[in-house]
This record gives structure tokens, sequence and C-alpha cells, in this order.
């Protein structure tokens, strides 16, 4: 049997930079400080620095990067938050969590981001106090329009990054173009912790600054809660290790992009509906993403061959059971039920991705045709 092929590999990542992580880890552990201490500042300027805003403030995760920016706008019950539905659930339970309802908008069948038009549309039948594009598998959604839309109507933008480290428009950064943008470093994300963190980044002060008491409660000056705030801290540790990792990440991305072409070159003339690439946007390549109708039977031929792609994601949150509503988002479920990522990561080699293209072309001679 040839080697095991996955669509994610943190393993591979912690080897390829060993030294480096366990001399960090080391560092945190004599430091005696374990949490906000140095570590997490650093972070927080080169990270802000690298992707080119005036501040970042760690969190605990990416679910809480979102609720917390959101939070920190000023959105709270009886509010309304425009989102897309072909998301992780957690991007839905971050606005729940700040006590507004989440209201699914349909998507562009070709990126499966969101849709402006749809976006203006409802905004035309309800007022949303907020607006959360997110930058689908690295790709970044048409966050200049989706702005234009929401500053017409007086709503916010929070970016969900946690797909994007390294995606952009027209040069521009994701996470750059709206008021706050949420961040996950979920092991398995571009820019990934081993464990949980995130991150909410902005130019904005005074909302960052908002952000540093809300992820402590409350507080500015110790013991003094100016506001309701709670714990949402992200430790020394893994800021530690995640400072290694952003010394590592345009290197990963380039690695990602080159490991595309291959699959995209390979698989060009199949019968596959392939990711999008368009002039003017930098895709980071979370996930390589292919499109057939064919989806379940071509994940078992090749898992067959010890290769092992994912779907993200097979059931849009609108019909989560903990989510449920009655819309009918077409696209957004026509995408839900043909998505599969094949394996795309920078512990992958191109003879790897050469070796998933060659037995994704011969699977799909398997089976029947479109
Ligand atoms: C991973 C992810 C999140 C949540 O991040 P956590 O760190 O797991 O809380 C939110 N949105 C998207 C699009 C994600 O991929």
């Amino acid at each position: 049997m040839p080697d095991r092929i996955t669509s994610a590999d943190p393993r591979a990542g912690y080897l390829a930079a060993q030294n480096e992580i366990d001399a960090a880890i080391a560092r945190v552990l004599r430091s005696g400080t374990y949490i906000h201490g140095e570590e997490l500042a650093a972070f927080e300027r080169e990270f802000a620095h690298w992707l080119g805003v005036a501040g970042a403030v760690g969190v605990a995760n990416g679910t809480d990067a979102l609720e917390l920016a959101l939070r920190a706008l000023g959105v709270g019950p009886g509010d309304a938050v425009a989102t897309v539905a072909n998301t992780v659930t957690a991007t839905a339970a971050a606005i729940v969590a700040t006590g507004a309802e989440p209201v699914f908008v349909e998507i562009d069948p070709d990126t499966m981001v969101m849709d402006p038009a749809a976006l203006a549309d409802c905004f035309s039948t309800r007022r949303l106090r907020a607006v959360v594009p997110v930058h689908l598998y690295g790709q970044p959604c048409d966050v200049p329009r989706v702005l234009d839309i929401a500053r017409r109507n007086g709503a916010f933008v929070v970016e969900d990054c946690a797909q994007a480290h390294g995606a952009a428009l027209g040069g521009r950064a994701a996470g750059t173009w709206g008021d706050l943008a949420a961040f996950s470093f979920y092991p398995t994300k571009n820019l990934g912790a081993l464990g949980d963190a995130g991150g909410v980044a902005g130019n904005d002060a005074a909302l960052l600054e908002r952000v540093r008491r809300l992820r402590q409660y409350g507080w500015r000056t110790r013991y003094v809660s100016e506001e309701y705030g709670r714990n949402s801290r992200l430790d020394e540790i893994q800021a530690a290790i995640l400072r290694v990792r952003l010394g590592k990440l345009d290197t990963d991305n380039a690695r990602r992009r080159e490991l595309a072409e291959v699959l995209l070159n390979t698989l060009k003339g199949s019968p596959l509906r392939l990711p999008p690439v368009l002039p003017r946007q930098t895709h980071c390549w979370h996930q390589f993403v292919v499109r057939t109708p064919h989806r379940d039977a071509l994940k078992v031929k090749l898992e067959r061959e010890n290769i092992f792609g994912g779907i993200l994601y097979a059931t849009p949150v609108h019909r989560q059971p903990g989510f449920a509503q009655a819309v009918s988002l077409p696209h957004t479920e026509a995408a839900c039920a043909e998505v599969f990522s094949l394996p795309l990561h920078p512990g992958l080699t191109i003879a790897d991705v050469e070796r998933v293209a060659k037995a994704t072309l011969a699977a799909l001679a398997e089976l029947p045709a479109s």
C-alpha cells in the first residue's frame, strides 16, 4: 500500500520546525509567565505587521474572535447578522453567542463565497446590524462590494479569515478590509498553533482596545471590570509556537500554491469542476476544492488508494439540527452536495499531489460521465 496522504497534517508542520518549536516552548516554561506575557505581545505585533494592520488581539480561538469582534462593534440581542451557510457552524455560533440572529445569504455558484447581489436583496427586506463574509477555502470573497453594500446600509463588516491567512484581492490582504477581521489558529489552518488559538485584527485602536477588555473580564486595569467580559485568553506557549509558525507562513503558502498549480494543470480537462482562478485574486489554498456529483464515490475510491480527502461542508448551517431555518439557498445546497477537498498542505511533495491527481483521474474514468 502506498503511503497515506491526508487533507491536513499538523504533525508534519510541527516536525518541520521541531527544534525551534521545542526551544520556544522551553523558553516559556522557564520564563514563569504562562498567560498574557511577552510572547503574546510579540505575536500580536508580528502578526499585525505581517497582515498590514495597526493591531491584533490574541484570543482563545476563532469562534471567540468572531464573537468578540462583533460585540466590540456593539452587536447584541435583537440584532440580525448576515453570513453564509456553507461554513463551519462556528461562524453562526459566534453570531448566536452575541445574542444576535444569523441570517444566511446565498453564495455565488462559481466562487462559493457570499454573493454581493444576494446580500443587497437581503438588506432590501430587513435591517442587518453587521455582515460576516467568509473567505472560504482561502478564496477571497468580493469584500469591496460587500463593504460598499454594508456601508450604504449602515452595517458593520467582520471578515471571517479563519481560512484566509495570506489570501488577497488586488494585492490587499483579506482581513484588512472590514471593520475588524477574525482569525483562527486551529492546528490545521494555514497558520496553526498546536492547540486552540485565535485573533482579531484591525486598524481602529479603540475597537481593538475593546476586544482586549472583552477577552478578559472587561478589564482595562486589573480587577476593574468596566463592562461584561469573559475569559478568552491566548496562552504564552501557543503564542510562542505561533511566532515560529508565522515566520514560515509565506513559505508554506508558496508551497500550497505550487501544489495547487500541479493539481490544476493535471486535472484540467477532467469532468471535475475545478476551483476558479480569478485575476487580481490571491487564493491561499487552505483547501483545494473540486466539485462533482459523484463526490461520495470519488472519496471512497481514493480511500482505497490510501488518499483521504475532506468534505467541507456536507450540511450547510441552515440545515443543521441546532440551527435549522426554513430558508432555501439552492446554490449553497448544491455546493454542499458536490464539494470535495483533495489533499493539499505544505507537508506534501509534488510527487504526492501528482499521485493524488493520477488516482483522481483513474477513479473518474470508472465513474459515470457528468
Ligand atoms: C476554523 C473556522 C472557524 C472557527 O475557528 P475555531 O478556532 O475552531 O474556533 C470559524 N470560521 C471558519 C470559516 C473556520 O474555518
